[in-house]
């Protein structure tokens, strides 16, 4: 007798915005069900973890960390679940954030949210936001202040705040617990360990951000009323320099198009990634193929990248070129497979030709450039693709 398991290639399957869900193998009746109702809503999957404490709290861990577009990084997530998860039963969670924030802050850890939209990621106010910091210590009284340690701001202010503070601080700390924190000294060659300093300065990956748990989620209004930096004079904030994305080294790029095996027309394509201001990825295929310069190539053997928006065109999405897009924010596919391994990694596939998708965005860029009667694409694709995504 036969008994091999057959696969139906019409099983069912749904396109949700976290890209194409099949029922799988093994799934069936009304477990498939309701695995297919859930598979698109977060919330459900929220409701499955607990709060990680009910009990009224006695002590305070402030995290602070600047949001980027309404979004913490990785960096940040990993920072606040790092003091939730050395919190204990009595601890509250606090998290304040530099501008605007539209996360899910109980779902990240924190018991509070304090948000302040005012500082733009844009702007450089590095004494507001020491204002901010020191406001906020003052009104809560922490037992210790958490801060990714990064070198766009936030790892800037943690030395800033303890400096003035006079307040014990640990960097580039790669170990933590309840009791301790450890970092690499001596060039590697050395383990420094502490016990935890007011100020921790975090280095990213040292704690993964899913958290068994969430936290209370409570958002605080709290008035900010500092005098801004600028008019003192101290700091003078130069703006924002745009430059060529094409210049711009691909694992610094924030919006990336990339162009597998399925794309046949490049030109096109490049002059999509000019009008979009998107820096130009590329399949180890389409480099083979000698479409692209070997610097272009994303995967386990090119570069890997973490933009907030990657669109794979005419993409796959084989196991080595996933692995060069693992930290992408928002990844988008445009395939006419729908069951190429890329749709299971992208939070929205478009099954359509890439030839077809790449013309038609390339006249709609073009129509919103006429309709602004400007000869400069201002199309701000990342911040369309993540309203959509939201
Ligand atoms: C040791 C090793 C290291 C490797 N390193 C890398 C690496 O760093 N990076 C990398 O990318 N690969 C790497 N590879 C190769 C990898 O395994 C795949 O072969 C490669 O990624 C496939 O490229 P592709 O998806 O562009 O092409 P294909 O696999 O040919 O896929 C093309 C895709 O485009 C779709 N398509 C076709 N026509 C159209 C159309 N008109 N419109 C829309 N979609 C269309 C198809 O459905 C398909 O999904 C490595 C392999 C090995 C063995």
């Amino acid at each position: 007798m036969n008994t091999l398991k057959r696969i139906d290639p019409r099983r069912p399957f749904t396109i949700t915005a976290e890209g194409l869900r099949r029922i799988t193998l093994g799934m069936t009746g009304v477990a498939a069900a309701m695995d297919f109702a859930a598979s698109g809503s977060a919330a459900h999957r929220e409701h499955a973890r607990s709060r990680r404490t009910t009990a009224a709290p006695q002590r305070v861990l402030l995290v602070a960390a600047r949001a980027d577009r309404g979004a913490l990084d990785d960096h940040a997530r990993q920072t606040l679940a790092g003091a939730a998860l050395i919190a204990d039963a009595t601890t509250e969670v606090v998290l304040l954030v530099f501008g605007e924030f539209t996360g899910d802050a109980a779902e990240l850890g924190a018991d509070k949210l304090i948000e302040l939209p005012m500082f733009d990621r844009r702007s450089f106010a590095p004494l507001d936001e020491l204002n901010a910091l020191a406001a906020c210590v003052a009104a809560y009284a922490p037992a210790h202040v958490f801060l990714p340690d990064n070198a766009t701001g936030d790892g800037d202010l943690g030395r800033r705040y303890a400096a003035v503070a006079n307040a014990s601080v640990a960097t580039h700390v790669v170990e933590i617990d309840a009791v301790h924190v450890a970092a690499y000294i001596h060039a590697n060659t050395a383990f420094a360990v502490r016990s935890l300093p007011d100020v921790v300065l975090l280095a990213p990956n040292a704690v993964e951000p899913k958290l068994p748990f969430v936290g209370a989620g409570e958002r605080v209004v709290w008035r900010f009323d500092g005098e801004p930096a600028s008019t003192r004079g101290t700091v003078r904030d130069l703006g924002i320099e745009e430059i060529d994305a094409a210049q711009l080294a691909l694992e610094e790029a924030d919006f990336i198009v990339s162009a597998g095996n399925g794309v046949n027309d490049v030109p096109a394509f490049e002059r999509l990634a000019g009008t979009l201001g998107a820096a130009i990825g590329a399949s180890r295929v389409a480099v083979d193929d000698g479409k692209f310069t070997r610097d272009k190539q994303i995967g386990a053997t090119g570069k890997t990248v973490e933009a907030s928006v990657y669109i794979a065109f005419g993409i796959s999405g084989a196991v080595q070129h996933l692995q060069g897009i693992k930290d992408c924010r928002h990844v988008i596919a445009v395939n006419l497979d729908a069951s190429a391994p890329i749709a299971k990694r992208a939070n929205l596939t478009v099954i359509a030709d890439a030839q077809e998708t790449i013309a038609a965005l390339n006249e709609a860029a073009l129509a919103a450039r006429t309709a602004r009667g400007t000869g400069v694409a201002l199309l701000n694709t990342t911040a369309m693709a993540e309203g959509a995504l939201a």
